[in-house]
């Protein structure tokens, strides 16, 4: 069968299909400036490329262009649409009560809808995704997969805030965790590497947006997302931990308005904030090693952040067996992972320095580190396809 499968942003989205036979990729693309002027349409078959240049009003015009891509008589991958299975839908926020990846029905909507309050730029991104192949293919199954439902075997004592208990009932309020997709796909192929599923692991998924969990026998115990994602490390452009009175001072300080504030800690802050530079690792790493002081200082409090989440995590879990790291800058950055875990041999975590210079898939600790620990380079999209394959074969 092939899956399908979307991930939509508020003005973009992303789209690959499976063959699930031997799970190959058969394109992959992406739409930018969607309901912007100078819409474009990326597509990818191996090594060649199709571009569209033309503006698309909606994500409605978009899909459509992405099954003309896919129908195209140079760069297609089918003859017809009927040859696609189902089509998988990335969702952000499924709340305390879309628990696993599920058929779309009109309940399901509705619960999505819901969570728009938790999710305001995601969730109506990913409604118009699935309405939009709704209308464009009806009859054809469609599956959402959310990035918030592994983190549902945490308990009460690490998703529970402290603030007082009716919030929690009236409202929802609790860490839900984010990029469940990818700490799933990482716990599982870490299992998978390692040949047991039962095992205790820290999996670091560092990238635009950066998240941690403590993975207790196979399962989600604690993770560093919130609410929403704005909690826990550092980022490219959000703050991460912060004392929320902060926020307040700014308010009354600067007369901001709530959604100003909440633009300024999700988008303008983290190592971007911080360095005044740019929300980029790559270009972090440049301007430091060139003598940038913010650049460095940004850098130092991203690594302290992801090491303080670390040892909070090995306490938690009192017994861990694997670190994985994940995401641009856990796959691509040696640097990083070797600042994030050196110095940490009295907790039985050693790097091998030339097995560290690696983006693979591979084993970084030397052999007397009594915590192993991998780069697992993740991959949502084939956990998502996994998943639409599985509800609708
Ligand atoms: P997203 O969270 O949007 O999926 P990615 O996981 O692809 O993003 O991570 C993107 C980030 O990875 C970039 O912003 C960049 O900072 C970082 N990155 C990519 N390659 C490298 C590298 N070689 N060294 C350091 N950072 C890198």
């Amino acid at each position: 069968m092939k899956i399908l499968v979307i991930n939509c942003g508020s003005s973009s989205l992303k789209y690959q299909l499976f063959d699930m036979k031997d799970e190959s990729v058969l394109c992959k693309g992406l739409v930018e400036r969607i309901a912007i002027n100078g819409s474009k349409l990326t597509h990818k078959v191996g090594d060649k490329k199709l571009v569209v240049e033309e503006d698309m009003k909606d994500h409605t015009e978009a899909i459509k262009h992405v099954f003309n891509a896919l129908l195209d008589e140079k760069y297609g991958v089918v003859k017809s649409l009927d040859e696609i299975g189902a089509i998988g839908h990335r969702v952000l926020h499924g709340g305390d009560t879309l628990t696993k990846s599920t058929i779309i029905d009109d309940h399901v909507k509705a619960k999505v809808e819901e969570f728009i309050k938790f999710g305001p730029l995601h969730n109506p991104a990913n409604l118009m995704g699935i309405r939009a192949c709704e209308k464009l293919v009806p009859g054809k199954k469609n599956v959402a997969v959310f990035d918030t439902a592994f983190h549902q075997t945490m308990p009460a004592k690490t998703y529970m805030y402290a603030i007082p208990y009716e919030y929690y009932e009236d409202y929802r309020i609790r860490k839900f965790g984010f990029h469940g997709t990818s700490h799933r796909y990482v716990t599982l192929r870490t299992g998978q590497l390692l040949g047991r599923n039962d095992l205790n692991i820290i999996t670091v998924h560092l990238g635009n947006g950066s998240s941690i969990s403590a993975i207790k026998e196979g399962k989600c115990f604690d993770t560093s997302m919130g609410l929403t994602p704005l909690e826990g490390l550092l980022m490219g452009t959000r703050s991460g931990d912060i004392d929320p009175t902060v926020m307040n001072f700014l308010m009354s300080e600067k007369g901001y308005t709530p959604e100003e504030v909440n633009q300024i800690f999700n988008k303008k802050s983290g190592v971007l904030g911080v360095s005044g530079l740019s929300s980029d690792f790559r270009d972090l790493e440049e301007a430091a090693d060139n003598g940038n002081e913010r650049a460095r200082l940004a850098l130092d409090m991203f690594i302290t952040r992801v090491r303080k989440y670390i040892g909070g995590y090995m306490a938690e879990l009192g017994h861990v067996d694997v670190i994985s790291f994940a995401g641009g800058i856990g796959e691509n950055s040696a640097t990083i992972r070797k600042a994030v875990l050196e110095n940490m041999e009295e907790y039985g975590i050693v790097i091998d320095d030339s097995r560290n210079d690696t983006r693979e898939e591979s084993v970084i600790s030397a052999d007397n580190s009594r915590i192993k620990v991998l780069v697992v380079p993740t991959n949502e999209e084939l956990m998502i396809a996994r998943d639409t394959l599985e509800l609708t074969k």
